[in-house]
């Protein structure tokens, strides 16, 4: 029995449904999935729908973006309540900050002899957690880039002429308010950052879980972060961290987290 835990729906920046998430699930032998969408939960009560319908436990989540010492970090929060009024007002404030960022990015774009509007970018954003990949392929379809990849390596990654800062909460700030609203804090992707400094800090924080297992950590990544979880006494987590066709062939199933780690998961949600 195997799990996914990092997953998302064009809720945020992905391109499949709910629905059509939890059927390429299904085809890749998933029987847990959880969904993950960046700053929103909005995406939560339809994949439960889907997934109840097939037989596939789900598991409601959000990834955070934070910051921690001046650096960008993504936390991964699990089994939250997405009608947690507190929540609910913290994540409508960031779909505001995303949206501002979307009027920035394309004014520096404009700076930069490109004719495109908000509206081009806002045409491809289905719901309400508008970014960076929403406006690359807004590029695309205009012609000034021929992929998505293009449009991040020339304008949108850190440091390139359309890249804006984005207001994001601190990662301790992120982990006391999944716990106020009673799910787990994980780190996602650690070994994207190249900078393990980062967990101990979390860890003091209350962290109570380490994303081992990730489509884009080689095996000796995952065996050093499985060996960082044991002796900070974390959960292990895993997840293919699929955006449908915004990156190529679809991610959902290419890691398989056994379902052991998650039912570890559930007795710390129980404590
Ligand atoms: P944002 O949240 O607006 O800062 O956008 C960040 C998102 O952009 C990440 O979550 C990735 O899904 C996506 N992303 C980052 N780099 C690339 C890339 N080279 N090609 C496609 N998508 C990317
Ligand atoms: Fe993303
Ligand atoms: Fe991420
Ligand atoms: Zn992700």
């Amino acid at each position: 029995m195997y799990a996914d835990l990092h997953l998302h729906t064009n809720f945020s920046d992905g391109t499949f449904t709910p629905e059509e998430l939890v059927e390429h699930g299904q085809r890749v032998g998933l029987e847990i999935m959880a969904l993950t969408d960046h700053d929103t939960m909005d995406g939560c009560t339809r994949m439960a729908v889907a997934c109840k319908k097939c037989g596939v436990e789900f598991i409601p989540g959000c990834e955070f973006s934070v910051e921690h010492d001046g650096n960008e970090l993504h936390i991964l929060g699990y089994y939250i309540d997405q009608n947690n009024p507190i929540l609910c007002a913290e994540l409508k404030k960031y779909q505001r900050v995303r949206l501002n960022r979307i009027h920035e990015m394309v004014e520096k774009l404009n700076e930069n002899g490109m004719k495109i509007a908000s509206e081009d970018v806002m045409k491809i954003v289905d719901f309400g957690s508008p970014g960076r990949p929403h406006i690359g392929r807004a590029l695309v379809a205009l012609g000034y880039c021929q992929s998505l990849d293009e449009s991040f390596r020339k304008w949108l990654k850190k440091g390139k002429p359309a890249w804006m800062p984005k207001m994001k909460m601190t990662a301790v700030d992120a982990i006391e308010l999944i716990h106020e609203v009673g799910g787990l804090a994980v780190i996602a992707h650690p070994g994207l950052y190249h900078r393990d400094e980062v967990i101990p800090p979390l860890v003091k924080a209350g962290l109570d879980g380490i994303e081992c297992f990730y489509t884009r950590h080689s095996t000796s990544m995952t065996e050093h972060y499985l060996m960082i979880a044991e002796e900070y006494d974390l959960l292990v987590t895993g997840g293919s961290d699929c955006h449908g066709r915004n990156k190529g062939r679809p991610l959902i199933g290419s890691v398989k987290l056994p379902c052991d780690y998650v039912i570890k998961m559930k007795s710390a949600v129980a404590v």
